[in-house]
């Protein structure tokens, strides 16, 4: 899954760190097992709420405290949403844009 961080972690592109987990059968690299919890969990509700079975692509715009405002991609489909997570790593609120 292609992500707009390409530089460093899926989700922050932040470069320190190195943790890498494997989502969707895809090695992934995040900083830290936090971003990557979110990462994942954020996965599994997008494909919920579109009923996709995979994401080809994720553009993120935001940050930790104003959460994120996300383009996932799957073919030709295209979905629009927002989120926010705890700091452990579960969603706090997420909705369709
Ligand atoms: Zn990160």
């Amino acid at each position: 899954m292609k992500t707009n961080n390409e530089r460093g972690c899926a989700l922050c592109d932040a470069t320190w760190g190195g943790y890498y987990r494997e989502i969707e059968n895809e090695k992934m690299f995040f900083c830290c097992n936090i971003c990557a919890d979110i990462f994942e969990n954020m996965v599994n509700v997008v494909k919920k709420e579109t009923g996709w079975d995979h994401i080809d692509s994720v553009e993120l715009h935001g940050n930790y405290s104003l959460g994120r405002n996300c383009t996932a991609t799957s073919g030709e489909n295209t979905f629009k949403y927002y989120f926010r997570a705890y700091s452990d790593g579960r969603i706090m609120e997420f909705k369709r844009l």
